[in-house]
């Protein structure tokens, strides 16, 4: 089963012609000029943008794993050790400043 992250339409720049690119996580190259490091796991990860978030802290009473951290300065962290991916906090976050990046195919 692959987990897809990214579907590219009418996409010029990645090999002749014109085509669509279909993106799967779990690239094992690590190349020091990666554009993608949300492809290195293998499985669903959840992304933050903190251009986006406005610190309601929300996400704090919806994670079920007490996942989010914020310290001092706003300073807000994810712990991975016990982040599973689930997207519930995705759903409350009202900025749309998380987000689960992979979809397992069928
Ligand atoms: S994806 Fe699920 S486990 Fe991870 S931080 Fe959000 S609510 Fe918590
Ligand atoms: S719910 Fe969204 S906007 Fe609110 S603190 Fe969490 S990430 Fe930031």
């Amino acid at each position: 089963m692959a987990v897809i992250f990214d579907l590219q339409r009418f996409s010029l720049h990645d090999g002749p012609g014109i085509r669509t690119t279909v993106f799967l996580k779990g690239c094992p190259l690590h190349c020091l000029w990666c554009h993608n490091p949300e492809a290195i796991s293998p499985r669903p990860v959840l992304s933050y943008d903190a251009a986006r978030c406005t610190h309601c802290l929300t996400c704090l009473t919806a994670c079920p794993h007490n996942a989010h951290l914020v310290g001092p300065g706003k300073r807000h962290e994810i712990d991975r050790r016990v982040c599973d991916a689930c997207g519930k906090c995705t759903l409350a976050c009202p900025s749309g400043a998380l987000a689960i990046i992979g979809v397992a195919s069928q």
